[in-house]
């Protein structure tokens, strides 16, 4: 208890204010307390002094007095008994006989003087008297008297002289004793510590000098100018108050000047305040050891409470608002105090909320997917406002009135639950109406169906906060609570929370899409290249870890386009949605209904048009990735249903394996469409794992590509032309114009190694260009040489077809060069007819609009039916060589030929007979009414130079015709 109050008294100290206060406090008390003690020390010792010098003034009176009256009645006796004694000694004998001669001495002109009694009487002649000898004799009047003094050891000799009035000559000395004039027993006498004195005119003590004190007769002769009376103060080795009077003078008898002194120490004067003087610091010391105790007090009662208000706005800004501060001064500080803690309160409350806020904000808008959103929803609302259960409804994107509800059944609790819930129309109309707040339960209104979780068979209120986004209605916030407990500030941070979760939501959504868009294929809802990519790079990091491998599929579907272009684009997607089922479907056969190939961990993936690509993570064996891609092989089994008709659809699969046949995902995946491209090499529909030397196969075209590059830009190509004959006459009725590349060191490249590498890489557009100008140029400066130019046919490949702006190409090239159309003929593969409707139909048109002749390639292997011919205005088939090179061997290839040519005679198309090489084969088409004939035995392809031979003997032969 005492330690505390040091300390707290240290404390206070230490404060400057405390400080100030007690400096204040201990000068209001110790000032004024000196003053009047000082001034009341002051004027006692005054009045002391002054009462003092009264007394001493009377008493000096008095004992003057006294004295006065024992000289007087000396001077009185010696001038009766100086008469007697003069008679004595005038008449002897009756001096005798009265006695006198006994008690007396006389002397006629001299001293008398006695020594027996208060006055002895000396007789004699002057000088024959020795205690007289060497005294100025005073002059006298007759009858007068007065009083000598003869300075001596120890005291000084006191002398009455008198002249009688009948003796001129005689003088009466009387000698006096000091004892008798101011006795011991008179000093007794005198009250306390008063000592008399009596000094003569000289200021000498009479009374003898031991008896004086030291320095009056100093002190006295300054004093004395104040007049008969008075009194001074003066020092004697201690301070003194002295009074004196002086004696009177009298006609007969006169004392000249001698005083009576009284003196008293002023100690003694002033003893009654000695106590009060002795006293008085002890007591101040008292009083101010009071003071400083009461004031110490008083100012810890309102010091403390404001160093704890302070201390209390310090925690405050340092985010502490659960300590109070603690006043019990039990005044207004306290008041004070109390208003403090309140505020406090208040403040954290507001506190909380607002980082409540803030951190639901954050979590909310970090989340990005909708389950995370509802957990932190769930897990810090109860922070913000008080509810007993809550749940937040959330509506699917897809703009059904139905959604997944996230329901917290006991906040704090944890009790959690998501349930599916349907909104009726009028459920969703009422978030119109009230999109702020609504309420339910407790007989207000009816708790909607999609918030029946909170019913429990109880009056329950339900507070609701529709969750509108952009004028879309994304779900709703209900809190079960208590109605009398809602105020104007928890509804308000509930309302503010709810538009924070709405934009998080919507938020989620976007992201949602985003990620869709961004990671999956839209078609076929498959993880896209980017997602195969991530995944199959987290398959490697796995297989890394725990050692195993991982297999990489690449999937190409065999003659996709060609289905595309046959069937349609629409029927191709429903092909591709169809082919990422069943891909799908064969890693979950396996292990159920319920281990689907996300929990097998194999991830089938679209790349894009007939690409498709498997991961298959965690594999002992790479032989475990062969028997996967077999299994995916079979499901092509079936045919798909596309539309009102069957297909059969085939697959090459190339296989690679992590670390087998790569280190990195990169390498995995490409070696993977290596072993891919080498099935289709192989003849399709097959599986081919991957091997080192295939990769040089692909550095090899790869070469070759960069190779073509280069090529058109050295105008390395050049065409050449092939003579197209009528089989009955031999006659040339055409050619066909032939690219060939001349490789600096391969020497002449036939088309069928770059052709379709030109078609993959899309450098077929551009040779495509210069092969239809180089044509029409050649066209021309044959007619201007003045030939009769047959017409010449050149090749457009499908992705040329394609290409924009195709027809307008041709039209310009025929316009530059100034080719009249009918010289030119385009060769189109055969499924690029199987499209009708579509945009290459149109294209074909056009072409054929510019008067351009038509003619399908290679026909017969396509996947056509014949009946699509009619629907285009094609002038001429070419019946491709591989039939034709068996149509003497094979059966089934001359019953093909023999059906094509009967078709087209019956269209009225002209038939070309491709890769005519023996005389058999072109007697077998001139049989069967095939009208003209290509190949080796009527020419091969010769640069156009060598090919005026032909030209020169076109007019001849018609001549000859
Ligand atoms: P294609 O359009 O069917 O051209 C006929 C091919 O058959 C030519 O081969 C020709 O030399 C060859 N041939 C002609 N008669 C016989 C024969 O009796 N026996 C044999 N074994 N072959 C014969 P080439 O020139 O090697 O062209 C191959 C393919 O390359 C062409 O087939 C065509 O599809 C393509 N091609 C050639 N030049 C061009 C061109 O300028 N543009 C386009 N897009 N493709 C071209
Ligand atoms: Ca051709
Ligand atoms: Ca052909």
């Amino acid at each position: 208890m005492l330690d505390n109050s040091v300390v707290s008294a240290q404390r206070l100290l230490r404060s400057r204010l405390g400080r100030r206060l007690l400096i204040l406090f201990a000068a209001c008390a110790v000032v004024p307390t000196c003053a009047v003690a000082l001034l009341s020390f002051v004027s006692v010792t005054g009045e002391l002094t002054r009462q003092g010098r009264q007394r001493l003034s009377a008493l000096a009176g008095s004992a003057g007095k006294t004295v006065y009256d024992r000289l007087s009645f000396f001077e009185s006796d010696l001038r009766r008994q100086g008469d007697a004694l003069l008679a004595c000694a005038q008449q002897p004998r009756r001096a005798a006989a009265s006695g006198c001669g006994e008690d007396l001495l006389y002397a006629a002109e001299g001293i008398a003087a006695s020594s027996r009694g208060p006055i002895g009487i000396l007789a004699g002649r002057r000088g024959s008297v020795d205690p007289l000898s060497g005294l100025q004799l005073p002059v006298l009047s007759p009858g007068q008297s007065t009083l000598l003094v003869r300075p001596a050891e120890p005291a000084p000799a006191l002398y009455l002289v008198h002249r009688p009035e009948t003796s001129s000559e005689t003088l009466l000395f009387a000698r006096l004793s000091p004892d008798y004039l101011w006795s011991a027993a008179d000093a007794q006498g005198l009250p306390g510590s008063i000592t008399l004195d009596l000094l003569d005119a000289d200021y000498a003590s009479v009374l003898g000098a031991s008896k004086a004190l030291a320095g009056l007769s100093h002190a006295v002769s300054r004093a004395v100018g104040q007049g008969a009376v008075g009194s001074f103060e003066w020092n004697d080795s201690r301070p003194l108050l002295s009074a004196y009077w002086t004696l009177p003078r009298t006609t007969g008898f006169s004392a000249p000047l001698w005083r009576v002194v009284l003196s008293e120490p002023r100690a003694d004067i002033i003893a009654p305040i000695a106590g009060f003087r002795r006293s008085f610091p002890l007591v101040l010391a008292l009083a101010l050891l009071a003071v400083v105790a009461l004031s110490l007090r008083q100012i810890q009662r309102s010091l403390l409470p404001l160093d704890e208000l302070g201390k209390g706005t310090r925690r405050i800004t340092q985010g502490d608002f659960r300590t109070p501060v603690r006043v019990s001064s039990g005044d207004e500080l306290e008041e004070l105090g109390g208003a403090f803690n309140v505020m406090t309160a208040r403040l954290e409350r507001q506190f909380r909320a607002l980082e409540t806020a803030a951190e639901i904000d954050r979590a909310i808008l970090s989340s990005v997917d909708t389950a995370t959103i509802a957990q932190t929803v769930l897990d810090r609302v109860p922070e913000l406002a008080s509810c007993e259960a809550l749940s937040l409804t959330v509506l699917s994107p897809d703009g059904e009135p139905a959604g997944t509800t996230w329901i917290e059944l006991a906040c704090g609790r944890g009790l959690r639950s998501m349930v599916q819930v349907q909104l009726t129309a009028a459920e969703i109309l009422q978030t119109q109406e009230q999109p702020e707040w609504m309420s339910f339960g407790t007989g207000i209104a009816a708790i909607p169906g999609y918030l029946g979780h909170f019913e429990n068979g109880l009056d329950v209120a339900l507070l609701c906060c529709p969750l509108y986004h952009g004028g879309e209605l994304l779900g709703v916030l209900a809190v079960r609570d208590d109605p009398t407990r809602r105020s104007n500030e928890t509804l308000l941070d509930l309302r503010r929370l709810a538009d924070r979760v709405a934009v998080a939501l919507w938020n989620a959504r976007m992201m949602d899409q985003v990620r869709v868009l961004a990671f999956y294929d839209s078609l076929t809802r498959l993880p896209n290249r980017v997602l195969y990519k991530q995944r199959l790079g987290q398959a490697i990091g796995r297989a890394q870890e725990d050692g195993r491998r991982v297999g990489v599929c690449s999937l190409d579907l065999d003659h996709f386009s060609r289905i595309n272009d046959t069937l349609g684009h629409g029927l191709g997607d429903q092909l591709l949605q169809e082919v990422a089922v069943r891909m799908q479907a064969c890693f979950r056969q396996d292990d159920g209904a319920d281990a689907g190939a996300e929990t097998l961990g194999v991830q089938v993936a679209r790349l894009g048009g007939d690409e498709f690509a498997v991961v298959l993570p965690a594999l002992a064996e790479p032989q475990e990735a062969l028997w996967s891609a077999r299994r995916m092989l079979e499901a092509f089994q079936q045919p798909f249903r596309l539309g009102s008709q069957e297909v059969f659809v085939t697959a090459s699969i190339g296989i690679a394996t992590y670390p087998d046949d790569g280190p990195d995902t990169e390498t995995v995946h490409k070696n993977a469409d290596v072993a891919m491209t080498h099935a289709k090499e192989e003849g399709r529909n097959t599986v081919e794992l991957y091997s080192a030397s295939m990769n040089s196969e692909a550095l090899s075209r790869m070469q070759l590509e960069q190779e073509l590059r280069k090529a058109v830009e050295l105008g390395e190509f050049s065409l050449w032309y092939q003579p197209i004959v009528e089989l009955r006459t031999r006659w040339v009725t055409g050619a066909e114009a032939l690219i060939r590349w001349e490789h600096p060191e391969r020497g002449v490249v036939p088309p069928g190694e770059f052709i379709r590498l030109c078609e993959d890489s899309g450098l077929i557009v551009p040779l495509g260009e210069w092969i239809l100008r180089g044509v029409c140029a050649q066209i021309r400066a044959w007619e201007r040489a003045g030939y009769d130019t047959p017409r010449v046919s050149v090749n457009l490949s499908a992705r040329q077809l394609r290409q924009r702006g195709i027809v307008r190409t041709v039209q310009d090239i025929l316009a530059e060069t100034g080719v009249r159309p009918g010289a030119l003929a385009i060769e189109l593969t055969e499924s690029l007819l199987m499209e009708p409707g579509g945009t290459t139909e149109r294209r074909i048109r056009e072409l054929a609009e510019l008067g351009v002749s038509l003619a399908i390639d290679d026909f017969g292997t396509g996947y056509s039916s014949l009946s699509y011919l009619k629907n285009f205005p094609v002038s001429t088939l070419k019946i491709d060589r591989s039939f034709i090179v068996d149509v003497t061997s094979s059966a089934d290839a001359a019953a093909i030929t023999t059906a094509i040519i009967a078709l087209a005679r019956a269209m009225e198309l002209d038939v070309v007979a491709e890769g005519v090489e023996t005389k058999a084969q072109a007697s077998f088409l001139r049989e069967r009414g095939c009208q003209k004939a290509q190949g080796y035995l009527y020419g091969r392809p010769v640069p156009p130079q060598e090919f005026t031979q032909y030209l020169e003997a076109r007019p001849r032969q018609r001549a000859s015709a």
